[in-house]
């Protein structure tokens, strides 16, 4: 998509989408989410440049490992898609279920538990509208919906200055932790009884990178939600992301880059030399009382129209900001 053909697509709901702002001064179809984790340990691992395992080269506490590699996407869409499936059920509608109904689950009725507890059956909405709910629009479904929205994997990197916030790339630590799981018997006299491996990820601080490829209003504004959603909720399990929960991993400080900013402006934000400016300030209002409620509006409208029964939204009055 170039930027001269670049438009909202209209999902004929009955609001108008009322801008100050056209979309070629957006940084749209990408939608730049901001990473603050100071603990982070991704559940299907880390793929990193370095093939540790065999490399006398590692040492696992060796301070001056300059380890970059990526964050998996899966487990970052995971999270991403439950905070917008939470989104989808405060506003009163059921979500998508994110698995087939017989998929191998590893408890019973679990399935049928969430059918009654805010979900539909996956893919069940397509019966009544082509594009069925927003949750499967956007993340897609069985292989002829690819779904809308792009989830690249994090790259990371140790030093900053090889980190491209424009890119989807974020500063972070990478260390292999050992834990020596000791006897609590006395008669043992404190030895290990076995060695407990994982892979984390320390002050992971930069941006992961999402792409719109159609462009619909209520995407931006389930995008904006959802992401409000996880950074009010950080600290709860269910929305914690990765694993090691218990031990403050996967605590995510996360907002969406004013859509505003120009790229040099995105670069401020992460640069710790430079404070935002006035023009960001501005934009920032902008942003906040006069773009984002419009796009929370038109979320609002398509699942008052396809996702539930609940009111339209009437003025341009409604929406929260944040
Ligand atoms: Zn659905």
């Amino acid at each position: 998509m170039t930027s001269g053909e670049l438009e909202f697509v209209d999902s004929n709901l009955d609001v108008e989408v009322d801008l100050p702002r056209s979309v070629e001064e957006m940084l749209l179809p990408h939608v730049y989410v901001g990473l603050e984790i100071d603990l982070l340990s991704p559940g299907d691992g880390i793929v990193t440049d370095r093939h540790h395992a065999s490399a006398d080269r590692y040492e696992a506490d060796d301070p001056m490992n300059q380890i970059e590699g990526q964050i998996s996407p899966f487990t970052l869409s995971g999270w991403l898609r439950h905070g917008c499936e939470r989104v989808v059920q405060i506003a009163g509608a059921t979500a998508c279920h994110p698995g087939e109904p017989n998929a191998d689950y590893m408890r019973a009725n679990v399935y049928e538990r969430d059918l009654e507890s805010g979900y539909h059956e996956k893919g069940e909405c397509l019966d009544e509208h082509d594009d069925g709910c927003v949750v499967y629009d956007l993340f897609g479904g069985f292989g002829s919906q690819p779904g809308k929205l792009l989830r690249r994997p994090v790259s990371f990197s140790p030093i900053r200055r090889q980190v491209d916030v424009l890119d989807g790339e974020a500063e972070a630590h990478f260390r292999q932790i050992s834990n020596q799981v000791r006897s609590r018997n006395e008669e043992d006299g404190g030895q290990p009884l076995r060695q407990a491996d994982r892979d984390v990820l320390g002050n992971v601080e930069g941006t992961w990178k999402l792409t719109l490829r159609e462009l619909k209003p209520e995407f931006v504004g389930l995008l904006l939600e959802a992401v409000s959603f996880l950074d009010a909720h950080a600290d709860e399990f269910a929305f914690q992301v990765g694993g090691a929960r218990n031990f403050g991993a996967g605590i995510a400080d996360v907002w969406v880059i004013n859509p505003l900013y120009s790229e040099r402006e995105v670069r401020r934000v992460f640069n710790r030399a430079q404070d935002s400016t006035a023009a960001m300030a501005e934009k920032d209002e902008v942003w906040r009382s006069e773009c984002r409620p419009e796009f929370v509006r038109a979320l609002q409208a398509r699942t008052a129209a396809r996702d539930g029964n609940l009111p339209m939204p009437s003025s341009n009055e409604g929406g929260e900001s944040a």
